[in-house]
């Protein structure tokens, strides 16, 4: 009963793992067709351009696409800006800026290319018939965090000057990108890395000092989900904490009515992540911190959150009470890892307010009806599986249902062989366990 307030706070801030999947949800609904595919044809009827002439276009864009990279790469500051519009100070700055930023990430490997023609007669009107405007991938690895490329888009415009192709515009297609593209961390201000470990931080380059403070309880958070969850996790996590809101364009609020806010989210990436199109294994997460509470950041949010990232690439089928559950789980344990810290308050509310009134096990709508209800009930069933079954049982069970968790009748018998019971019985169970 020492830190009530704290505890059931940090309840309340916290967040469904399936960020990134409501993100691609919400991609699905806004392209029914893949992008572009209108634009191309008005724009091929416009501009007179044959099939061939637009693949030569690309072909020529995607080499200056592919030297900036290089650029990136290399350290190569002039090559990075040699196509850049030199009549326009504010985008060469503010590509100098994207350099310098890019920089510091340390790609390992590093791509660019052009993934759709976008019909933009705005800017035709501006730069002229040879104005070609393309949403570009940028596919990329950063060095020590991901173990395959990752990707994310911009929108680029160029135009065809003596001989070659000149950047001229950098953003004026951004409200069609995906809910990140061009909302990086290194899209805005100068921003400062702080490694520890393998824990890597990203904040404004004003905040170096904040850096620090977060990567250090970004190192205990990662050693306490290593203590509490069995799988193996090498730890290698980006922790975004820009003051900018743009940053990962993320909502931070969530539930019905007025709902709460999130202190932090575990975004998914996955392989070849593309607007409109099917995506492939998750590769990891980064997380991303709410700019309004960069500031006072509490470990066990970090720990219920990174829980979430090494437990990830295990596969994306688990189901949302056993995901949340695990994370609360990691998190409630790490509290009482220090003996000045109990859960005791949380144990009592799930007890004697939710317990008793528990029918099933918790269904992915509870968690937007009643998300304490939810995130409680779900603790408590990995609880009681922790009790019975011992903690490493929790690993299997988790990565069968990752894995397998295909159908209704999968997900019984995956259910029934980790835990001898059916979801029923194991429900009947928990509601006995008093912890
Ligand atoms: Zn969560």
């Amino acid at each position: 009963m020492k830190h009530p307030r704290r505890v059931l706070a940090g309840v309340a801030a916290l967040v469904l793992a399936g960020t990134a999947g409501v993100v691609a949800a919400g991609w699905s609904d806004d392209s029914g067709s893949p992008p572009g595919g209108t634009a191309v044809a008005a724009e091929a009827a416009r501009t007179g351009l044959s099939d061939e002439q637009k693949v030569a276009r690309k072909r020529e864009v995607d080499v200056v696409l592919a030297r900036r990279a290089t650029a990136v790469l290399k350290g190569d500051l002039a090559g990075f800006l040699a196509a850049v519009d030199p009549k326009q100070p504010a985008l060469v700055a503010r590509q100098r800026l994207l350099f310098v930023n890019l920089r510091k990430f340390g790609f390992s490997t590093l791509k660019y290319f052009a993934a759709d023609d976008w019909n933009a007669p705005n800017l035709v009107d501006k730069y002229g018939p040879t104005t070609y405007t393309a949403r570009v991938m940028m596919r990329y690895q950063i060095a020590g965090l991901d173990p395959k490329p990752v990707q994310t888009d911009l929108g680029y415009t160029f135009v065809r000057r003596a001989g070659g192709w000149t950047l001229v515009e950098d953003g004026a297609i951004d409200e069609v990108l995906s809910r990140d593209g061009h909302r990086q961390p290194w899209d805005y201000e100068e921003v400062a890395l702080v490694r520890r470990g393998r824990v890597v931080v990203v904040v404004d380059k004003k905040e170096a000092e904040l850096g620090k403070r977060i990567a250090r309880v970004s190192s205990g958070a990662v050693a306490a989900v290593r203590r509490h969850w069995q799988h193996p996790w090498n730890g290698a996590v980006l922790v975004v904490a820009m003051p900018d809101t743009r940053v990962m364009a993320t909502i931070w609020t969530a539930g019905s009515g007025q709902g709460w806010t999130i202190a932090a989210k575990a975004v998914t990436l996955f392989e070849n992540e593309q607007m409109g199109k099917p995506r492939g294994a998750p590769v990891g997460s980064r997380i991303v911190v709410n700019p309004a509470m960069r500031k006072g950041l509490e470990e066990d949010l970090l720990v219920h959150e990174m829980t979430h990232v090494a437990s990830v690439p295990i596969g994306v089928r688990t189901p949302t009470w056993l995901v949340e559950g695990l994370a609360e789980y990691v998190r409630t344990r790490s509290i009482e890892d220090d003996p000045q810290w109990t859960v005791d308050p949380y144990r009592r509310v799930v007890r004697t307010k939710y317990l008793r009134t528990m029918k099933t096990l918790p269904s992915p709508s509870l968690f937007d009806v009643d998300a304490d209800r939810a995130y409680g009930l779900s603790w408590w069933v990995v609880e009681y599986l922790a009790d019975a079954k011992g903690a490493k049982s929790l690993v299997p069970l988790y990565t069968d249902l990752a894995r397998h968790n295909t159908t209704p009748a999968a997900y019984t018998t995956i259910i029934k062989k980790h835990t001898g019971k059916t979801p029923a019985q194991l429900t009947a169970a928990v509601k006995k366990f008093k912890g």
